[in-house]
């Protein structure tokens, strides 16, 4: 990357955070996570991506910093590990599917896409200390770039988590604080911490600077498809910060003229915990959606998501839909992959499940099918 390009990266100071509800607006430096007024979640405002041109992309190393001009803070030099750039593979036996390979990430998640422009801004706020909260993968991408920041870090996880993720988020030298309960206890716990106005919430969940972050792995299919994108992309939903940040990626390319349409989204979901699928196909208030029964795909048990709105409208404008998979067919899934070389944690095979119920048609350019691996196999429990 040149000097130039680096200096042509977002001024914080125009960046203002806006609540979706009630539209008022707060400084970055507030270090706000949600409305002052109503509680509302917030967006990033003032802020207009552009995407390098094409010569200047092909000069450019392979991580998501080479989104430099569609990115909120600049490249944060001693923080970055070279996350993104993940390559896409053809998946076992479905023509016209395509597997991002996103657990072949720093931390061995999606999550560090959002992690690192969380960091990026923490450190840019000159943050002494942050508390995230997590069922384990957010945990660890956040603890691990505040390692590389310097900045204290407490990470709030479920009782239940894997024994892998919590020695992982050890291992970066976090505070890892186990709460007894649900994963809504966990956040309501972290979010009580982060009401200090001290702390700083480096929430993948609040912190719009995240989507910003997880955008990218539809920037980077955009040049693996040699500009354009495929028809359907299927993500896993818990919280929604592929999905939104997907969605994001999306109308950002769209608004520069550099895609057509936007492709389907297809969200899926552990059928006994579905309170998004609920939302979208009956019509249900997704705080009426009922309580998380158990299910292996830990990374989306998420009963309450916090945008649950925002996720509904952005896969309706897709005209896309969300899908239930049901225990024994993410098992299947998960084996499936492994058996094909593809060690991933049972939540990152719930795309490919949802895909085995899709019907079977050639492939033609312009209607492929892409989903992420989107977290590694090796910190999570084998599925009992
Ligand atoms: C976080 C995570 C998800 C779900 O992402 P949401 O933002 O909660 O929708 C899915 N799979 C893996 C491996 C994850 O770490
Ligand atoms: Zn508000």
């Amino acid at each position: 990357m040149t000097t130039s390009d680096v200096l042509a990266g977002a001024s914080l100071d125009s960046m203002v955070l806006k609540c979706v509800t009630c539209g008022r607006t707060h400084a970055l430096d507030e270090l706000r996570w949600r409305c002052g007024d109503c509680r509302g979640v917030l967006d990033l405002e003032g802020f207009t991506a552009v995407m390098a041109n094409a010569s200047a992309l092909a000069r450019r190393r392979p991580s998501l910093w080479r989104y430099a001009e569609a990115l909120p803070v600049p490249e944060p030099a001693g923080i970055t590990m070279g996350e993104g750039g993940t390559p896409l593979v053809p998946a076992p036996a479905k023509r016209g599917v395509f597997l991002k390979m996103d657990y072949l990430m720093p931390t061995g998640s999606f999550k560090d896409r959002g992690a690192v422009l969380v960091a990026a801004l923490a450190e840019r706020l000159g943050v002494r200390r942050m508390v995230a909260d997590s069922s384990g993968n957010a945990g660890a991408a956040i603890a691990a770039y505040a390692a590389r920041a310097g900045i204290v870090c407490d990470v709030y996880v479920p009782a239940t988590t894997s024994a892998g993720k919590v020695a992982q988020l050890r291992a970066y030298g976090a505070t890892v604080r186990q709460v007894d309960g649900t994963r809504e206890d966990t956040a309501a716990a972290a979010a009580l911490d982060a009401d200090d106005p001290d702390v700083f919430y480096a929430s993948h969940v609040y912190n719009p600077f995240f989507f910003h972050g997880t955008k990218t792995y539809v920037f980077e299919l955009w040049e693996q498809f040699d500009g354009r994108l495929p028809g359907t992309l299927v993500l896993p939903a818990g919280n929604g910060t592929l999905v939104l940040g997907a969605y994001l990626g999306c109308r950002e390319l769209l608004d520069q003229r550099l895609i057509d349409g936007l492709p389907r989204i297809v969200a899926v979901q552990a059928e006994n915990c579905a309170p998004l699928a609920h939302a979208f196909n009956r019509g249900r208030a997704v705080s009426q959606a009922g309580a998380a029964g158990g299910t292996i795909a830990e990374g989306i048990a998420i009963a309450r998501p916090a945008r649950a709105e925002q996720i509904v409208a952005a896969v309706r404008a897709t005209q896309g839909e969300i899908v239930t998979v049901a225990e024994p067919h993410i098992r299947a899934a998960h084996s499936a992959l492994a058996r094909a070389g593809l060690h991933v944690e049972p939540t990152a095979a719930v795309c490919w499940a949802a895909i085995q119920a899709f019907p079977e048609r050639p492939a033609e350019a312009g209607d492929e099918i892409v989903a992420p691996l989107c977290g590694s196999g090796l910190k999570s429990k084998p599925p009992a």
